[in-house]
């Protein structure tokens, strides 16, 4: 006698991995009769859970994988305080297709300003969107990979951070590279180059200044610009650092003031000009 269809479904859903799906089972059998869905309301309403609950995990995988340092979010991030900044610019990156584009993001600008704020939030957002993230400052990223090169292990290393839809560089030009960490760098930019795969980066250096960042060589840092920024979004952020702001507003003394523009009389004039940063 053949088993009916009804006494199937919880194994072939156990079979084929659905197990979001199988634990939902009853329990969707009894409001589908109850609320009359039909046959595709149904079939509609078991696989979504499925598929939710799936894309939970990946998510919940992408955020251990990602290793971010701290949780910033994009909504956090007060955009007044950062006039330079292109807000719409920043919302179309959060739609993620720069990722899709192969298009690297480049965040330029002094100490404070959010650079890394804004880099960890689009790559949450990326994470969320399902995708693999690589968070690594760089200085971290070019020792782990010279100890790799050591041990014999480069080659794994380099994929870690090859793969990942979006590898996040932070904070590259802080400390200065020795020859060969800067070969790794450019190692890592150049690979990603070719495979049309995305690089967040921030800098607090000029584009003129990398040569002090690849080493005090300037072919080599020519060349990872040239690769850099062949597809790619500057957003040079001018402006004081937020958390010097925050503090002047909670009253503590600023360690280093801003000149405040001053006013002046001219001579022979009776207007009064604003005169910035007169000595
Ligand atoms: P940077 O990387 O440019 O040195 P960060 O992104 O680390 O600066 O910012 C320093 C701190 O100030 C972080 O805690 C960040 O969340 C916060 N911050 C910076 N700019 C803003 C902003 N415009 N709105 C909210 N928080 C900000
Ligand atoms: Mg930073």
């Amino acid at each position: 006698m053949s088993i009916p269809y009804e006494q199937k479904a919880p194994a072939a859903l156990d079979q084929l991995g659905l197990t979001v799906a199988l634990t939902h089972l009853d329990q969707a059998c009894q409001q589908a009769a109850a609320e009359a869905w039909s046959y595709s309301h149904f079939l509609g309403y078991l696989l979504d859970g499925e598929l939710a609950e799936r894309h939970r995990k990946t998510v919940q995988l992408n955020f251990q994988f990602a290793h971010f340092p701290c949780l910033k979010r994009l909504e956090e991030f007060e955009f007044s305080a950062q006039p330079t900044i292109d807000r719409r610019l920043i919302d179309e990156l959060a739609t993620g297709r720069f990722v899709h584009d192969g298009r690297n993001i480049i965040f330029l600008g002094p100490p404070g300003i959010g650079k890394t704020h804004l880099a960890i939030a689009l790559g949450v957002l990326i994470a969320e969107m399902g995708h693999r993230v690589y968070f690594s400052a760089a200085i971290d990223m070019v020792r782990r990979l010279a100890k790799a090169m050591a041990d014999n292990r480069l080659h794994r290393e380099m994929n870690n951070l090859t793969r990942p839809k979006l590898l996040i560089i932070d904070e590259v030009g802080y400390l200065a590279l020795e020859t060969a960490e800067a070969s790794l760098l450019f190692q890592v930019i150049s690979q990603r180059y070719e495979r049309q795969q995305p690089i967040v980066l921030t800098s607090n250096k000029a584009f003129a200044d990398w040569s002090h960042v690849f080493a005090s060589d300037p072919i080599m840092a020519s060349a990872a610009l040239d690769r850099l920024l062949h597809r790619s979004t500057v957003i040079n952020i001018r402006g004081d650092s937020y958390r010097m702001k925050e503090k002047r507003k909670a009253g503590s003394p600023d360690p280093n003031p801003q000149p405040q523009p001053r006013r002046r009389r001219v001579p022979d004039s009776s207007k009064e000009v604003l005169i910035v940063n007169d000595p």
